[in-house]
């Protein structure tokens, strides 16, 4: 696998019109897209530090993935996400080495990229998406 930058840090948010303001007025940084993926029922937020960003999450279903990962963890460090050449080939790649994946093949994710997650009982606890934009 072919790993050339971290893309992004996800981070699960209970309000992500609270979060920014944190991120703008006291970070400084200042977000450049605001995008709901409704199949992964979340609304995002994007900032660029370098050339990684930072992917806030928001719920829009109390069922959804990052509203079931608040509902048990709470608001934190929800997943890494590294840039790959193809997202697909790399989650064959992670499989053929024995790890699970919660995406067999990439779908389509915020920003048009393509994404797939690694399971996290494969990668120590760190839920790891590859992302590629083919
Ligand atoms: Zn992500």
């Amino acid at each position: 696998m072919n790993i050339s930058h971290i893309e992004h840090i996800g981070i699960a948010v209970e309000n992500l019109q609270e979060a920014i303001k944190y991120y703008e007025d006291v970070l400084g940084m200042s977000c450049y897209a605001v995008e709901e993926v409704v199949d992964q029922k979340v609304k995002t937020a994007f900032f660029l530090v370098g050339t990684t960003k930072i992917e806030l999450l928001e719920s829009t279903s109390p069922d959804g993935p990052i509203g079931k990962f608040i509902e048990k963890k709470g608001p934190g460090i929800h997943h890494i996400a590294f840039a790959v050449n193809n997202a697909t080939e790399a989650l064959q790649q992670a499989e053929a080495k024995g790890v699970t994946l919660i995406d067999k093949v990439s779908r389509k994710g915020a920003e048009g990229l393509n994404i797939g997650f690694l399971h996290p009982k494969s990668t120590m606890g760190v839920l790891t998406e590859l992302c590629s934009k083919q």
